[in-house]
């Protein structure tokens, strides 16, 4: 199975480059395609015609996608790297220079400092590695290869959206390889549902503004269910004696079943929170809230958010992990966790997505067939697990 969606994904790619390599006729056909749609959008032919002038497929763009960041890095070094003492350092920085204007936006949002500055850091290095690909030119080159259908056509139809609105001329719309714009990266979707002007000059400046930047970010996580004074979470300690079968409860109930902060401080009086073992149950653990879900909204990758909330953390001046990430620690690649996603879902379990991104019902399925292999049930898809349940690790 997992050979058989590689293989059909590569044939994606290389069918798209040799079809533009030959004729450039399969791509203009599908802008024919998305005229006909943009225009049923209200989307004027001017806009059109401006968005696509001279754009061509890119091949770069397809390399660079096959290149990109693989799930399967164990989490200590990943999170080490995002969460590095120099981003710490210049996040500091940051925080203090946009102190004031961090201070309104937190007032107006909701959504805590750290967690912007860490966004942003983490995304586009505080504005300082900005991203240079034509946003028209790389999406369309995606979309063309129906590289995740539709949800690059449609981001296509989002930039024309953006562009016909004539608040930013074409040559801002500058991105990532794949078409996330600006320092916090946003899609053209979600520029358009969740970018603001900040600073009053009348343009949502995602590009140049950093109050804009940081007002853009607030605005999406609480937009997305962001509560105001709730921690995204926090490394605990698991007594002995845990029954690990317990993944959810309230913060009250996880008192009671003995867990407690790494740093020795009480768990808040309210509120609720699952509990996470990234690397299983021999690794660090975390009651994770459900503002640790909001920051999975950004990006779909509970490495992603841990690694956020840590750096996060450390620009509040919190200490580091207080248990050890494993040294041999295994995190399945992508092709691993669609092919255990296909498995579950085999086997009677309810999966939500067969993309490879992991949520806590399926963390919740692997716990149910831990339990009845006789392994602890941690939720951590690792090697031996995987053996069992029949799934190829790579
Ligand atoms: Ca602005």
């Amino acid at each position: 199975m997992m050979w058989r969606l590689m293989a059909l994904a590569l044939a994606f790619l290389c069918g798209g480059v040799t079809a533009y390599g030959e004729t450039g006729s399969s791509f203009a056909a599908f802008l024919d395609g998305l005229r006909a749609d943009a225009q049923r959008q209200g989307i004027a032919p001017a806009t059109f015609a401006e968005a696509f002038a001279g754009v061509t497929p890119d091949p770069n763009v397809l390399g660079a996608r096959q290149h990109a960041p693989e799930y399967g890095k164990p989490f200590g070094p990943y999170i080490a790297s995002l969460a590095s003492p120099s981003r710490i350092g210049v996040g500091l920085r940051k925080s203090a220079q946009w102190a004031a204007i961090l201070r309104a936006i937190e007032q107006k949002y909701g959504v805590d400092q750290n967690i912007l500055v860490s966004i942003w850091g983490v995304e586009s290095s505080f504005g300082e590695s900005p991203s240079h690909w034509d946003v028209f030119r790389s999406i369309a080159t995606l979309a063309a290869a129906h590289f995740q259908h539709p949800l690059f056509r449609n981001e296509l139809l989002a930039a024309l959206q953006i562009l016909q609105r004539r608040q930013l001329p074409r040559s801002a719309f500058l991105g990532s390889y794949a078409g996330a714009m600006g320092q916090p990266q946003f899609l053209p979707s979600s520029y358009l549902k969740y970018a603001v002007d900040f600073d009053g000059d009348g343009t949502a400046d995602i590009w140049n503004s950093v109050p804009d930047v940081l007002a853009s970010i607030a605005n999406y996580l609480r937009q997305s269910g962001w509560q105001p004074k709730l921690p995204w979470g926090f490394e605990v300690t698991v007594p002995q004696s845990f029954d690990y079968r317990s993944s959810r409860g309230t913060f009250a109930q996880w008192t009671m079943r003995g867990l407690r902060r790494a740093d020795g401080t009480a768990l808040p009086a309210v509120g609720e929170a699952i509990l996470f073992f990234p690397s299983g149950a021999a690794g660090p653990a975390f009651l994770v809230t459900d503002n640790f879900i909001v920051l999975k909204k950004f990006n779909n990758s509970d490495a992603y958010a841990l690694a956020v909330g840590t750096l996060a953390d450390r620009l509040q001046g919190l200490p580091t992990f207080g248990t050890r990430w494993p040294a041999n620690d295994f995190q399945p690649s992508r092709g691993t966790r669609i092919a255990l996603q296909h498995k579950l879902a085999a086997l009677g379990y309810k999966i939500a997505d067969f993309d490879g991104h992991f949520d806590f019902d399926l963390r919740d399925a692997v716990r149910d067939l831990q339990r009845r292999y006789g392994m602890i049930p941690d939720g951590y898809p690792g090697r031996i697990f995987l053996e069992r349940i029949g799934v190829p690790a790579f």
